[in-house]
């Protein structure tokens, strides 16, 4: 198995542990998803944000209107999404955490 491969089954097997934990949020993770594919299409129909790669996936970049636990953020902003290939999806994921962390504890950031 790939490193990348083990990461998004990781991811997965994550977000089913927090969906059947957290079932409302889920629900609202989803719907938040509905309505930037209503107002922006598919990911598959753009490119990935931060590489050359078809995009596969949408991600909540801005973190100013979240809503939602730790683990299942969203947003009814849908320009505060962005499309990426499962990859970057992965960094970007990364970067919400860091970034949370920054906005959560801020006398420990960098
Ligand atoms: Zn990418």
């Amino acid at each position: 198995m790939t490193k990348l491969s083990k990461r998004l089954r990781e991811r997965d097997q994550r977000l089913t542990r927090f969906a059947k934990r957290y079932p409302a949020a889920a629900a609202d993770v989803l719907r938040a998803l509905d309505q930037v594919r209503h107002f922006r299409g598919e990911s598959s129909e753009h490119d990935c944000a931060t590489c050359p790669a078809p995009a596969d996936e949408w991600q909540l970049v801005k973190l100013s209107r979240r809503e939602g636990p730790r683990f299942l953020l969203w947003s009814d902003e849908v320009d505060h999404y962005l499309p990426f290939c499962s990859p970057c999806a992965l960094d970007a994921e990364d970067r919400r955490r860091a970034a949370l962390d920054a906005i959560w504890y801020p006398e420990t950031g960098e």
